[in-house]
Order: C-alpha cells, then structure tokens, then sequence
C-alpha cells in the first residue's frame, strides 16, 4: 500500500527554465499487479482439480479388479470434474463482466421472475441437502437490467446460502422497494456465518474464509465476485451483514425499472 509510481520526463529546456511532465502510473501498476495475480490463482486453480483427476485416473487402471475401488475413484473423478466446469464457467462469467464493454441487456424485469428463477435453478441441490428455501413476492417491483446475469447473481447467493449451511435449516428470499430508487433482493440463511474480520474480504476473487470447507462443496472462491460486479455493472451494490454461527444477510440492490415491464412476461429469463 502507498506505492506510488511515476513516469517523469523533461519536456523542455528554456535557459534556466525546465518543463517537467509527471504521469502517475500508480493506477496502471496496480491493475498490472491484479491481473498478475488472478492468471497466478486461476492457474493455481486449474492444477489442482486437473491434477487430482490425472492421478484418479492412474489409480483407477491399476485398481481394475477391485470394484469397490473402482466405484470409489470413479466418484471422486466425477466430483473432481465438476468443480473444474464449475470453476471455468465462473472465469468465464467473470472475465465477460470485467470487460468495460460488456453488452449489457437492459428492459425490465419484474423482480418475482428473476427469484423464480434462481430459486429453480438451486432446487435440486436444495432438496438434496434438505434446506427449504421460501420465497416472498416482490408484488409488481421491476428491475432495470440484463435479466440472465441478474438471475447468476441471485443464483450465486443462493448457493452460497445453500454451500454454509446444515440440513433442516432455511433459506428465506425477500424483494421489496429500497431507498434511491434501488429493488431490494436479499438472501437471509440460517448457516454458519462469517467472522467480522473476514466480511470485508468476501467479495475478492478467490478469498475464502475456508478453503477446505469451500472446496469440499464445490467452492470455486469466485462466486461472490461474480455477485460484486453484476452489481456494480448495473448501478447497484451488493452488502452482507452476518452473525457468526447464526446466519448471513446478503442483499442485491439494483435500480428499479424506469417504465414497467411489459404485461405478462410468460417467458422465463435466459
Ligand atoms: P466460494 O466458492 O468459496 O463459496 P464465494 O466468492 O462465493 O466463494 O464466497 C467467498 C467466501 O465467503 C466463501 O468461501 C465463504 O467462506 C464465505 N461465504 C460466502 N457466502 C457465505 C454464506 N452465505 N455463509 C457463510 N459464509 C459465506
């Protein structure tokens, strides 16, 4: 932190006079410093589960005769393999939202499509690991935005909910009018919590309040920056509010539709 880095070079010299220009490159190091840092992760990332699939395919020949083995490897290959899909997909989407000229779609989509949606895509895994999720309605509140990518970052904070927290607990889904013109969409679980000094890391790429835990459910430490910058490339924000060992609070806030959606809309978002 205070680095501060400059190009200086001598414009002109008049008699006793100098012209000194001084360019602060500080911003331009910095994003340097970050883009080296996310292809030294990511490559980080790949390895492992690649890594981890090369070796359970060596073990798995050498087990041939002993099925239970077998089967064994079989499964962690396939879990194995998942999370690499999961991880390149989160690249991907992440590396399309970094981009400045991101084609954002922009209509209005009523909030209550946007958590059906979500909800729908995160059932499976809900049910299989027995956490209802409720859903209150968003009466007639619309949101100004690209509904696919509002839908992925709801999508996201639901997995999380459902990724830190025990079966039998609950998952509740609220909308409602915010302040600054801004729709509320918060995600309100029953798990395991965040320590205070962790909160304000959540948000960057690849941090993890446990990385085995995140691993061992499929974590990819990408979620909630994905959930950051669909934010903020819609104007919005995303906060969390959590109490260790009792639950976390996160809340989307994205502006309200500036004319409503069109009547009906049977069609679910992309
Ligand atoms: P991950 O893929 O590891 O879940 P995220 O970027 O989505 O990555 O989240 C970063 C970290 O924040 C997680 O590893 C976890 O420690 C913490 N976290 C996110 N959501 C929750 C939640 N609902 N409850 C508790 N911890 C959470």
């Amino acid at each position: 932190a205070g680095r501060f880095v400059a190009a200086v070079q001598v414009v002109a010299l008049a008699g006793d006079r100098v012209l000194v220009l001084v360019e602060d490159r500080t911003a331009q190091i910095r994003l340097d410093d970050v883009r080296r840092d996310f292809v030294a992760n990511v490559s980080h990332e790949l390895k492992t589960p690649v890594g981890a699939i090369a070796l359970l395919a060596e073990t798995l020949t050498e087990a041939a005769d002993d099925p239970d083995a077998v089967r064994t490897f079989a499964e962690r290959m396939g879990r194995e393999s998942r999370r690499l899909s999961g991880l390149v997909q989160d690249i991907i989407d992440l590396s399309r939202l970094q981009d400045a000229d991101v084609n954002l779609e922009s209509r209005a989509v009523p909030a209550d499509e946007i958590v059906r949606e979500a909800i729908s895509r995160a059932s499976v895994e809900a049910r299989a690991r027995d956490i209802a999720i409720h859903a209150g309605s968003g009466r007639d509140l619309a949101l100004q935005g690209d509904p696919g990518l509002l839908v992925t970052a709801l999508r996201n904070l639901l997995d999380n909910a459902l990724r830190y927290s025990e079966p039998g607990t609950r998952i509740a889904v609220g909308v409602r009018q915010g302040d600054d013109d801004l729709v509320e969409i918060a995600v309100v679980d029953q798990g395991i919590g965040i320590d205070p000094e962790n909160l304000p890391r959540v948000f960057e790429r690849f941090y993890r309040v446990d990385p085995a835990r995140s691993r061992l459910t499929g974590g990819t430490g990408l979620g909630l920056s994905i959930v950051k910058h669909v934010a903020a490339d819609h104007g919005g924000e995303v906060t969390v509010w959590s109490t260790p060992g009792r639950g976390s609070t996160f809340t989307l806030r994205i502006p309200a539709a500036t004319v409503p959606p069109p009547e009906s809309t049977t069609e679910a978002p992309a």
